[in-house]
């Protein structure tokens, strides 16, 4: 499923005036979130031949009582928590354990970021502080960095004195390693109930968080290019007939401003007044645009400006 930012950052780069300050900075945004991804499904094209003794947990971010924390992937077992954090980048990747950096190498251009390892070495103790909060017994935490793009090329380089070079895995080497857990024979370390709590809580407190692409980058109605987008031609700026849209094209459509509300909801959130939509839609008419509004959403009672319209997903 694509994430919330992913499906903004489509309908942004696609209403975007091709002229905008904002336009190439928000593709390359696009890019490169549709590309971690396409990374993640491909980890969790491997993560279905998860073992039967194990439970995968997707996407969860937590509150450890400091601070929120996010994993892709937690997995549980009897004996273990697995955390898995997914890594998709092109090119070149070192991991220098001696100056504790990743180095990406990319078209001749070199990255320097955080060691992936003290990041999910910090996971692994916000994780310990929920466990202890909410009343789990220690159960032992393993991290992993996958490898998710198969082109990448890895290498490590200095003393690798944490044995972190058995934790770095391809997407395609996950199933392997999942049916070799729990390695070493390690005693159980929880109930099937006290992990079934566990399943439940993790659900009941894991708060996703959703980035808004237009608070976070400042954009307003005006920076869009609005209109009713023909589903033939694609071209936006239907026209009003008497009881249909019309484009240039010649097709013909009763419903195409539904997409134009479900966009416009994306971005600018679910509530939308006759004006407004007058101006997405390019409607002159108030009539007109009531009784659109009024056939696809809820709204209060109120009357003619202060009437807000609900759009439903
Ligand atoms: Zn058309």
């Amino acid at each position: 499923m694509k994430t919330s930012e992913l499906v903004q950052l489509e309908i942004a780069v696609k209403r975007l005036a091709s002229n905008s300050t904002f336009y190439h900075s928000l593709q390359e945004e696009l890019l490169k979130i549709a590309s971690g991804h396409h990374g993640e499904k491909n980890t969790d094209y491997y993560l279905q031949y998860t073992p039967d003794h194990m439970t995968h947990l997707k996407d969860i971010r937590l509150f450890d009582g400091i601070q929120h924390f996010q994993v892709d992937s937690l997995l549980t077992s009897d004996s273990h928590l697995t955390i898995i954090d997914v890594k998709n980048h092109k090119g070149k990747l070192i991991f220098d354990f001696d100056n504790q950096q990743l180095i990406r190498d990319y078209k001749g251009q070199k990255d320097y970021y955080t060691d992936p390892f003290i990041q999910v070495e910090h996971h692994k103790l916000q994780l310990t502080r929920w466990l202890h909060h909410h009343n789990f017994p220690q159960v032992p935490i393993e991290p992993y960095i996958i490898i998710s793009n198969p082109q990448t090329v890895l290498k490590t380089h200095g003393r690798d004195a944490h044995g972190y070079k058995n934790r770095i895995i391809r997407a395609k080497r996950l199933p392997h390693l999942l049916n070799k857990l729990p390695y070493r024979q390690k005693p159980v370390a929880w109930n099937s109930e006290e992990r079934e709590r566990f399943h439940q809580l993790v659900q009941k407190k894991n708060t996703p968080f959703t980035v808004s692409v237009v608070k976070k980058h400042g954009l307003i109605m005006s920076d869009f290019v609005w209109g009713v987008e023909c589903p033939s031609c694609g071209t936006i700026g239907m026209e009003r007939r008497r009881d249909h849209w019309r484009c240039r094209c010649g097709r013909k459509s009763s419903d195409a401003h539904l997409q134009l509300l479900q966009e416009y909801a994306v971005l600018f959130g679910s509530e939308i007044t006759n004006a407004v939509f007058r101006k997405i839609a390019r409607l002159s008419s108030a009539k007109v645009a009531r009784t659109l509004l009024v056939q696809c959403c809820e709204h209060n009672t109120k009357h003619s400006k202060a009437r807000i319209y609900c759009i439903s997903k």
